[in-house]
């Protein structure tokens, strides 16, 4: 079974600001990126038998994607499993998350410090962690950077999981992007704690990185802790997929070790849902 843990789904009309296309312009991205059809959406996600899908709110930096338009998409389409997205300097923000959990049975929770503009370990969060230990409700936290300016990479930095969970040692978190560019603090993050994990969604493009990133996780020995997730519409997930199985191709004819193909297809094949206790 593959499981793409890591999906977008927003309407670019709706929800791009301004802000957000200038902050995709500046580093260089299509303003347009995030321009897609719920069709394309359908497609650039066919390859995967179950996907986890979320969209992001952060006023802070101009993502402002309701979680009603995602909930209502997966009503429509049970394949796709629902997280709601929690933003912290919303004033009801707690209410929200009971309302996504109660009504909309959300199965997790979706956080991006970086994008929300409020420290990882601020007591709005921790009344987060506190309400999704309680439920048993994971969360995906985008604890990498961004081309989404004006909040301190500070708050992106994946070690402040680790603190996270010495104070709620039942949550499950999953940091994304495998934390790039702090791969290493991710990966002895993700060693060090039994209920972190993370994704690596969204790095296999970056080639070298990717490599570097996938030998560190190997020679820590935490592949068992890294699920597969393809960040559409970065990528979708055939690409995805496809981008994985080729990593060993920058180091053909090099004396450079290959990262063992059989641990490649675990992570692909990995059912993230049921160590998340999402499902099964
Ligand atoms: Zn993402």
């Amino acid at each position: 079974m593959i499981v793409d843990l890591h999906t977008h789904f927003l309407d670019d009309a709706q929800h791009l600001t301004p802000r957000m296309r200038d902050d995709l312009a500046r580093c260089g991205m299509d303003p347009h990126a995030y321009r897609f059809t719920e069709e394309e959406y359908l497609e650039g996600t066919r390859a995967a038998d179950r996907a986890v899908v979320f969209g992001i709110r952060g006023g802070k930096t101009g993502w402002q994607v309701e979680n009603g338009f995602v909930s209502s998409f997966v009503k429509r389409n049970p394949k796709y499993i629902y997280f709601a997205s929690i933003d912290p300097t919303e004033n009801d923000y707690m209410d929200q998350l009971a309302y996504e959990h109660e009504v909309n049975h959300c199965k997790g929770v979706k956080l991006g410090p970086v994008y929300q503009g409020v420290h990882p370990l601020a007591p709005e969060y921790y009344r987060i962690f506190a309400y999704c230990q309680r439920h048993r409700l994971p969360i995906i936290t985008h604890m990498a950077t961004t081309f989404s300016s004006g909040v301190p990479l500070e708050y992106a930095r994946p070690v402040h999981m680790d603190q996270a969970v010495c104070d709620f040692p039942e949550l499950k978190i999953v940091i994304a992007h495998l934390g790039h560019p702090w791969i290493e603090e991710c990966v002895a993050a993700i060693r060090h704690q039994p209920n972190l994990y993370a994704d690596l969604s969204a790095l296999y493009y970056r080639p070298y990185q990717f490599y570097q990133a996938m030998t560190l996780v190997k020679e820590y020995g935490v592949s068992g802790k890294v699920f597969f997730g393809s960040d559409f519409p970065a990528t979708t997930t055939a690409g995805s997929i496809q981008g994985i199985r080729r990593m060993n191709d920058l180091v053909q004819g090099t004396a450079f070790p290959r990262f063992p193909e059989e641990l490649l297809e675990e992570i692909i094949n990995r059912d993230s849902l049921s160590i998340l206790e999402i499902e099964g």
